[in-house]
């Protein structure tokens, strides 16, 4: 039941999507015998039959709540009139292996990339500094910008200077069980594959992070401490830091872009500013492209723990075997449990923009959410500030904030990140490549240069998702090879690291 005013994604549903850029108006037939008694703006809800209190509202085939009241045929079905179903039980769920379902893999596909000697490939070729506490990110700034105005000129392969900011590494409980996240997303975030290997540390010196617990074993590391007594003064702290930056900037400039299979691409999946578009077009786009990646023999990554965990059963049902499933689960109880101990549960994730953008609750989020992960089995599960060990798609848990998401995902080892949103936001890395899709036209227009690749064609039934899905594996390939910049990158419109520091600070 679509046409070009409303979207049904499953046939049990009893609520469709506003597609039109206008909306649907007061008197509108949709479809036949069903007229809009109200406005009903683009993105929202409007009601296919009589719903009754107590009655389901249904869609992607779930139940997305239950309502409070008497909804009537045709009218706006707004936030207020549905109450939020209780999150699935953890305990309850029981696994049973996914049934065999072969897929055809994709062979011939390449891009074109730096090769590490760990045998990961950065999809850029970035000078990173890292720090062990945040003392010294204005010292680090400093040198960031004499790097790019002295020393980058001379190396021309290099794409870009950058500091590792982050506000953790003293004032904070070294010791408790949770820092044990913050400390090993820092070691994990210098060994991504876009610095090349090439890790340097700015300590002060009398930290509680020690600075080798980010260089870990790397042999190519050096750590510069502020208290060393051996440097008198700024310039000689400068002039020691520049010394330490050019030595791994020539190691840099010396790299060339290789000819990669698909398997060396690790892309990291996330969505921000959703809308009830971002489940129609943006996420079954990135989702169908996101199996391309699998099929091809790459990896995928997904997260956002909240926005995933009112779809909690469809995960463990595409667990690959009993222990993905087991991990999974006791990610979600984590975070569960990290909630409960702010009070809060995971119905604190929507946004005021989530719901003018049409999102009812959070189960809606969810439910449009996973869409992105595509349908390949999930073979492994990583928790937070964790590298993966495998190829494939993997769900790594970390809350759904874009900066802290996306800075886990760096951690994990992603080299190319895919961000939907229906909204609308600026989100950028500097350390990746942040492909972003809008859901709907309307805002493709509006932020022309702003977004990537505009998915509203599929709400509009202009495309399908399978052909906007291969045009999105292939503008990834384009901009992993270099071949093409994203907006971000050519506006230099970066966020900050955000660490996940659930432990106490002191
Ligand atoms: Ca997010």
């Amino acid at each position: 039941m679509n046409n070009p005013a409303i979207i049904r994604i499953n046939p049990l549903d009893n609520v469709a999507i506003a597609t039109a850029i206008g909306g649907i108006g007061k008197g509108d037939s949709v479809v036949s015998g069903i007229v809009a008694i109200e406005d009903i703006p683009m993105a929202h809800k409007i009601a296919l039959c009589d719903v009754h209190p107590g009655d389901s509202i249904i869609r992607y085939g779930y139940k997305i709540g239950t309502a409070n009241r008497f909804i009537p045929v045709g009218s706006w079905v707004q936030e207020q009139m549905l109450e939020t179903p209780e999150a699935p039980s953890l305990d309850e769920i029981k696994y049973s292996a996914p049934i065999p379902n072969p897929v055809e893999q994709l062979q011939g596909f390449t891009f074109e990339g730096y090769r590490n000697e760990d045998g990961s490939v950065g999809t850029k070729n970035i000078l990173g500094i890292s720090m062990s506490v945040h003392c010294v990110a204005g010292f680090a700034n400093h040198i960031i910008t004499r790097i790019k105005n002295e020393l980058l000129p001379s190396y021309p392969n290099v794409d870009d200077a950058i500091a590792l900011s982050h506000t953790y590494g003293c004032g904070i409980a070294i010791n408790a069980p949770a820092a044990i996240i913050p400390i090993r997303t820092l070691h994990n975030l210098a060994r991504n594959p876009n610095l090349g290997g090439e890790i340097l540390v700015l300590a002060l010196g009398c930290e509680k992070l020690r600075p080798e617990k980010i260089t870990g074993e790397e042999a190519e590391s050096d750590i510069l401490y502020m208290q060393d007594e051996s440097l008198t003064g700024f310039e000689e702290m400068m002039q020691a830091a520049l010394q330490m930056a050019e030595r791994h900037l020539k190691k840099l400039n010396a790299r060339k872009r290789e000819t990669c299979p698909i398997s060396d691409l690790i892309v990291g999946m996330q969505c921000g500013g959703s809308d009830a578009f971002s489940g129609i077009s943006g996420n079954p786009v990135a989702g169908f492209a996101a199996d391309l990646i699998v099929r091809a023999g790459g990896t995928v990554l997904f997260s956002e723990v909240t926005e995933v965990r009112d779809a909690v059963e469809q995960l463990v049902a595409r667990a690959a075997d009993e222990e993905v499933a087991a991990k999974l689960i006791n990610e979600m109880k984590w975070y569960d449990d990290y909630l409960g101990r702010g009070n809060a549960d995971r119905a604190a994730n929507t946004t005021p923009g989530n719901k003018k953008g049409g999102l009812s609750n959070i189960v809606e989020k969810a439910l449009g959410s996973v869409v992105k992960s595509g349908s390949m089995p999930i073979v492994d599960v990583v928790s937070p500030g964790d590298r993966i060990k495998k190829k494939g798609l993997q769900f790594v848990a970390t809350p759904a904030s874009d900066f802290v998401c996306g800075t886990l995902q760096l951690a994990a080892g992603m080299n190319l990140h895919v961000f939907i949103t229906g909204r609308g936001t600026p989100y950028g890395l500097a350390m990746v490549p942040v492909i972003k899709i809008s859901s709907n036209t309307k805002l493709a227009s509006r932020w022309h240069d702003l977004i990537d690749f505009d998915a509203g064609p599929v709400a509009s039934g202009e495309k399908t998702i399978e052909a906007m899905g291969w045009e999105l594996f292939q503008l990834m390939l384009d901009i992993a090879s270099g071949k093409k910049k994203v907006a971000t990158d050519v506006l230099g419109l970066y966020n900050e690291l955000a660490l996940f520091n659930p432990g106490p600070l002191t």
